[in-house]
């Protein structure tokens, strides 16, 4: 069982991590449930991912009211995170991106598909969120539980949906598979796109089969991201802690 500090320091690993790989730039974040209490969520006051420390760290109701924030100014859109633990037992950890190369799918409807093995992670559908269909003229936030459950009703069961216009959010059993997620949905983004341009000239593009990402998603263990997240540890300067409970 981890630890409340244990999940604390991860976090502030986790979001160094993903700032460190360009996944989240001055926005964006990352979030866990809180180990001793499924009702609430750790999520980091508002503040740019690479600056983020341990006593950044609030605790939030599902339904997105702090616990224990102090003058400490949450991010507009923490709904997103509680609204997917609401509805979702089996996650464990969110993050909300605005991934550059994942935006411009949401935008035209290309379908973002597994194309490299290490991208079955992302699931065989990727759905797209689109806040236009309920709520019409916004400013593309989610910025309450009403507009959260409705996103969350486009993930499903899954594990990543594309916000129209806007990023995307991934959820996982755990901080370091999400963070694992979050990472290879980028690759995988950027290769189809490279894959397209070159599939103009040959005729020919194959995405996994539905088969062939069931296959993958059985070898998605701590085997797979354990070594990646000692490698990203070091590069974002975070001390590596083995985790025998993941
Ligand atoms: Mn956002």
């Amino acid at each position: 069982m981890a630890t409340l500090d244990s999940v604390i320091e991860e976090l502030v690993t986790a979001n160094r991590i993903l700032a460190r790989e360009e996944i989240l730039d001055s926005f964006g974040h990352i979030s866990a449930r809180h180990p001793e209490n499924p009702n609430r969520y750790l999520l980091s006051r508002a503040r740019a991912p690479d600056l983020i420390e341990e006593g950044d760290i609030v605790t939030f109701e599902l339904d997105g009211t702090p616990v224990d924030a102090g003058d400490r100014k949450p991010y507009l859109e923490r709904y997103i995170h509680g609204a997917i633990y609401e509805a979702r037992p089996d996650i464990h950890s969110v993050v909300h991106s605005h991934t550059g190369s994942v935006l411009p799918y949401g935008v035209t409807g290309w379908k973002l598909r597994p194309m490299a093995h290490v991208g079955a992670c992302i699931g065989k559908d990727v759905p797209i969120w689109d806040s236009d269909e309920k709520f019409g003229d916004t400013d593309l936030l989610v910025v309450n539980m009403s507009m959260g459950r409705d996103l969350v009703k486009t993930l499903g069961q899954g594990k990543v949906a594309l916000m129209r216009g806007h990023g995307c959010a991934v959820a996982g059993d755990n901080i370091r598979e999400t963070v694992f997620r979050v990472i290879q949905l980028d690759v995988n983004a950027r290769l189809q796109r490279e894959a397209l341009a070159m599939s103009q000239v040959t005729g020919k593009m194959k995405f996994m089969s539905d088969g062939e990402i069931d296959a993958w998603n059985k070898i998605l263990t701590p085997y797979s991201w354990e070594r990646a997240w000692e490698n990203w540890c070091k590069r974002a300067s975070r001390p590596y802690r083995f985790q025998p409970w993941v």
